[in-house]
This record gives structure tokens, sequence and C-alpha cells, in this order.
């Protein structure tokens, strides 16, 4: 096999302190995604760098792993902020400060989230006794520097996050404010996933002589493309292990290998995977070279069914079984899907790749099939009936077989005797039902909701909504599905815009700003989708908190809210 990648830079190669070292190898990470090892070296050499990468490129570590790597070498005043990474939502606020404070455990690094909804005084207390690395959305940083409570004079480092998320939500003001705070010769780092004219403007007025980086933008080789039928499921996280058991109980791979990210997810996926009955081996980089063999040979000769392995495990492995190639989250780049999926749909013979994503990654599916100019085709999780059905046809055919053996004689006595009470229709129906059991086909009850994408960037949608000469808005007649309309209790007579009401769900709720739907905004209340799942908790977070300034009623709208 010489069809790998070359690059197999490591986080050693990328002049990494072995306290992060030993952190990345404790969190199951065996090498760099493309774009931390293009991102790290200029950021730990203090470059600044304007990089496009998506939710699940590994983003961030990409920056917070040189920002450790540069605090931990300086000598600077501990009482004040060493850097603050600025994100659009509260969500994304506690992910990324619980990143930043995994890799950086070892070289003690104290990392404080800071978000609107929760009570400022326990921010305030911990922003005294001394934070080094802030993980704020722009409106709660702001409030704070009003306050006087986050100082950002001695800051030497600040990154921008999902920039363009941020300027959708109408932070765009906040981050100036924020900036005009901070050291004229920080270092800035702004990500995005795409790159409007805004994103740019942004960037010339406070980036300085940036790196740029794109991961996504190179061509697949034309003529490289095999033939693989390639599909992707968009799944919330906490159901992707039951969607993937039942895309594999309806897909039935001959062989297939499941690509995970980590170790840890690796071990963990192929214990779920063996209780819902496969033959699933792991691979990854902690396994002996003796292990390694022994679970090639079970795979090859058929007594295990699925590989669970990380990219760097599976180098090297040519199958010729393989029929299915399951990405158990978006690869890191276009260049490691169209690798994996290089291992099937050779020689003529036909494959399937099956991605899952989480609903934030929908974006990076996009950036895959404009790169490799193929289509993915979004597919819905198989539901508890389509799996009934499918084991049922399974059973049909074992059956059909059995019939077709004429091997039954020795059954005939049976039948025979139980045509006196019954009725051979009602004698084949619980034969099937017996050999349909017999199958020891697991129940799966439970429910995983379904993603519907919705068109558009939010952004524009929203925009929209919001102008125009209209007094009441035009109603339609029943939110989007899937969506509940919730009232608010303020309008345009309250200076109310839809970029208000993205940053109050956002940031208070724990709801990513692309999640919300049509916004309305009349003279003295607004109306706005958001999903059904997280109507409830929108409106208890929302309770008490404020929207310019004033405390408003939310609640789900009734059929007529005037
Ligand atoms: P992000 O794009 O920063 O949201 O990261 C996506 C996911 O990839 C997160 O769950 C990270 O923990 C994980 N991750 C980031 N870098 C690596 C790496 N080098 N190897 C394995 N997993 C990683």
């Amino acid at each position: 096999m010489n069809d790998e990648p070359d690059d197999r830079t490591s986080f050693a190669d990328l002049g990494l302190r072995p306290e992060l070292l030993r952190a990345l190898s404790g969190l199951g990470y065996e090498e760099p995604t493309p774009i931390q090892r293009e991102a790290i070296p200029p950021l730990s050499a203090g470059r600044d760098l304007l990089g496009q990468a998506a939710t699940g490129t590994g983003k961030t570590a990409a920056f917070a792993l040189p920002v450790l790597e540069r605090m931990a070498g300086g000598e600077r005043d501990r009482r004040a902020p060493f850097a603050l990474v600025l994100v659009p939502t509260r969500e994304l606020a506690v992910q990324v400060s619980e990143a930043v404070h995994r890799y950086g455990r070892e070289l003690g690094a104290r990392v404080l989230p800071i978000y609107g909804g929760q009570p400022i005084g326990r921010q305030l207390r911990v922003l005294e006794q001394g934070v080094d690395v802030v993980v704020a959305t722009p409106g709660r940083a702001v409030d704070h520097l009003s306050r006087g409570t986050l100082k950002l004079e001695h800051l030497e480092v600040v990154v921008l996050d999902e920039a363009d998320e941020m300027l959708d939500m109408g932070f765009a003001e906040d981050l100036d404010t924020i900036l005009a705070e901070t050291p004229a010769d920080r270092q800035t780092v702004l990500f995005s996933a795409t790159m409007p004219g805004r994103i740019d403007r942004l960037a010339r007025t406070h980036l300085s002589d940036p790196v740029r980086i794109t991961i996504g933008r190179e061509q697949a080789e034309p003529g490289e493309a095999p033939r693989v039928r390639q599909s992707a499921y968009v799944v919330p996280r906490a159901h992707k292990p039951a969607a993937l058991g039942r895309v594999l109980d309806v897909e039935a791979p001959t062989a297939a290998i499941v690509f995970c990210r980590t170790r840890d997810e690796v071990d963990q996926l192929t214990e779920t995977l063996n209780g819902r009955g496969y033959r699933a081996e792991s691979l990854h980089g902690g396994i002996s070279q003796e292990q390694r063999d022994r679970v090639m040979t079970r795979l090859r000769n058929g007594t295990a069914d699925l590989l669970v392995a990380t990219d760097v495990a599976a180098r090297g492995l040519d199958i010729e079984q393989l029929t299915h190639v399951v990405n158990y989250n978006v690869p890191s780049a276009p260049e490691s899907y169209v690798h994996r999926i290089g291992r099937i749909g050779r020689a003529g013979r036909e494959g399937v790749a099956i991605t899952l994503a989480e609903p934030r990654e929908h974006g990076m599916l996009k950036t895959i099939e404009r790169v490799t100019k193929q289509r993915i085709h979004m597919e819905k999780v198989p539901t508890i009936a389509d799996l009934r059905a499918r084991k049922l046809e399974l059973t049909r055919a074992a059956l059909h077989e059995s019939l077709l053996e004429d091997d039954l004689e020795s059954f005939r006595v049976v039948v025979e005797t139980l045509t006196d009470e019954f009725d051979v229709m009602e004698v084949a129906l619980a034969a099937v039902k017996l050999a349909h059991e017999a199958t020891g086909a697991a129940a799966d009850e439970e429910e995983i909701p379904e993603y519907v994408p919705r068109s558009g960037p939010a952004g524009e949608r929203r925009g929209r909504e919001g102008g125009g000469e209209r007094r009441e808005p035009r109603r339609p007649r029943r939110p989007s599905a899937g969506m509940t309309r919730l009232f608010v209790g303020a309008g345009r007579s309250s200076g109310i815009r839809p970029q208000d009401l993205v940053g109050a769900i956002a940031g208070e709720a724990r709801l990513n700003g692309r999640d919300i739907g049509a916004i309305e905004i009349a003279d003295r209340f607004s109306l706005v989708e958001v999903p059904d799942s997280a109507a409830q908790q929108v409106i208890a977070s929302l309770r008490g908190a404020t929207i310019k300034g004033r405390k408003v009623t939310v609640r789900r709208e009734r059929d007529d809210p005037r």
C-alpha cells in the first residue's frame, strides 16, 4: 500500500511541550488534524491567523494548543488574563473552555467561561482570583468590561471563533468594543466557517499580516472517484451509537471499517456494537502488533465483521472484503474523507460510504461535497418500523432458502398433527414467528429525532424578516415542521431587532444560532421559531433574562397572540 498521505507530522513535530503532548495522548488523539498541522507552528511563533474551518476540523485545539504553549513559555503577570476567546454561544463557550482546560491541565491553566444567563457573581469571584484564558460570548464580555471586572490591557492573544456566526448574531459592535480594549500588539486569531466580505473587513481591521489557512480548498484528483454510494445521516451526538446500529442493521455489510477520532471512542463504540450483536474489533495506536495481526486475521476469515479504528491505526490496511466505510464523525478534512473511502469501490466493486454528522457539522459535509465534486445523499436514520420491516424481510429470505432446499420432510408430522386443530395458515404464522424470534434481533425502541436542515444562511433569512415596511407581521399559518413558535412580549417599539432575539436565545439557552428558525417582529411583540425539543428550555432560560435591558414575557404562541 503506498496511497497513504505523506504528511505524518506528529504533535511532537509541531514543537509542543511535553505537558501538552501528554494531555493529547491521554485524550486518545493520535495525530494532528490538517488544520492543526498548518495552524500550530505559525501561531506558536506569534503570527496572526485567518483560518477558514468549520466545526469538526479540530480548530479548537488548533488555536488552544499554541495559546497554552505561548503562555507557558513566557514571563507575565499572572493576575491578568493571557488570552480571550470570543465565541457566539454559551454552548460553545462551555465546550471551548472544557477543551482548553483539558489540554492545559498539566500546565495549571486557569480557564473561565463567561456567558449570559449564568449568575455574574461567580464569574466575578473567579475573575478576581486570576484567570489565564477567558472564553466569553461578546455580550457578556462587554458587560464585564463596562463594570471594570474584565481587564484586557495585558492580554496577549485574542481568538475570534466562529466569527461568521458572531456577525450573524449581531455582535459586530461588541467585537469592536472588546478589541478596542486590548493592546495593539496582541496576537489575533480569527476562525470562520465561511468567508463573506464582512469577515474580510473584520480581518483587515483587526489582524496584522495574518497567515491564511483554508481547510477544504484542494481539489480531489480527477478520475480518483471510486464507485461508491455515499450517504450521510445527521444525528445529535447522544443518539449516534443507536443510529449507527440501525444503519448497520439495514445495510448488513459483509465487512466494514468504522472510523473514530480517538482511542476512547474506538473502545466505547466497539463495546456498543458487540452489545448489539456485531462482531466488532478495535484497532488504534495503543494496540500491539500482535493483537493487530489477530484482528486482521479475524476480519479476513470472516470471524469479525466490523473493524472500529482510528486513521492512524488503519494506515496501510488493505482489506479485500471491505464493502462499507463508516465515518462515525465527519472527517477533519476532505482529503481524509477521500482517503478513507478510497478503500472501497476498487476494481469495479461497489462500495458504500456512510457518514454520521452532528447538526453542527452539516457545513463540513457541504465542504466535502464541494471539494470531491460528488453528491453525498442525506438519508433519514431508519425508524423502528423500517428496522422491523427489514428484519422480517431477512426472515422471509431465510424461509425462502429453506423451502428451496427440500429437506423439510422430517417436519411434516408436526404440521400434520397441528392441522387437526388449526388452519395451515395459522401453523405457518406460528412457525414464522418462532423463526423470526430465533434470529435474536434485539428490540430497539429508542426514538431518534429527525433532523431537518433548513436552507439558506440563517443570517440572510432573518435580515429580510426584520426589515420592511409592514407594521404587523404576516404570520404563516403554522410554524415549520419540527418547530415551535414562541411569543416574546417585546417588539419594534422597544427597539428589538432579530439579532437581539437570536443573541438572547443563543446566549441564554444552549442553542446554536443556526437552529433558530423564522423570526417576525411586530410593533409590540415578536414571534420566534425554535426546535420543538428546545422550546421548553428556551422559555425557562429566558425567564428572568433581559432583552435590550428589559424583562420580557416569553411563552408558547397561543392560537392568536393578539
Ligand atoms: P472541533 O473542530 O475543534 O470542534 O473538534 C472536533 C472534535 O475533534 C472534538 O471532539 C475534538 O476533541 C476532536 N479532536 C480535535 N483534534 C483531534 C485530533 N488531533 N485527534 C482526534 N480528535 C481530535
